[in-house]
């Protein structure tokens, strides 16, 4: 029994060592999210093309999250203060949108439009 634990001991003690003269390739991380609400992040080597999908735990397919959506590039002060038209140009196509400006502008030129 006290044999089998210092066995153990040593093999893990070995691993150890042979841990300390690996040199990590550079990470980046993926992050997944899933429909159900589950968020996986994955580390993958830089170089490494990342997949635009990932089974969750769940059983459901993550999508990858682009590398714009991570919070920290939100942090950045240059980022410009969204207005409500901004916010409208995310929501809508500028099909859309140009079918909402004829009206708009119809309604214009009817004299139906007050400003302000
Ligand atoms: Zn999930």
């Amino acid at each position: 029994m006290a044999d089998r634990s210092l066995r153990g001991m040593s093999i893990g003690s070995k691993s150890m060592e042979s841990d300390e003269g690996v040199e990590f390739a550079p990470r980046q991380e993926a992050t997944y999210d899933c429909p159900n609400g589950h968020t996986i992040v994955l580390p993958f080597a830089t170089d490494a093309e990342l997949p635009p999908a990932w089974e969750c735990r769940c059983g459901a397919e993550a999508a990858l999250r682009s590398p714009e959506e991570l919070p920290d590039s939100e942090e950045k002060p240059v980022k410009p203060v969204r207005t409500h038209w901004d916010m409208l140009l995310e929501r809508r196509s500028e099909e859309e949108l140009q079918v909402l400006l004829d009206e708009r502008l119809e309604l214009l030129r009817a004299g139906k439009l007050r400003r302000g």
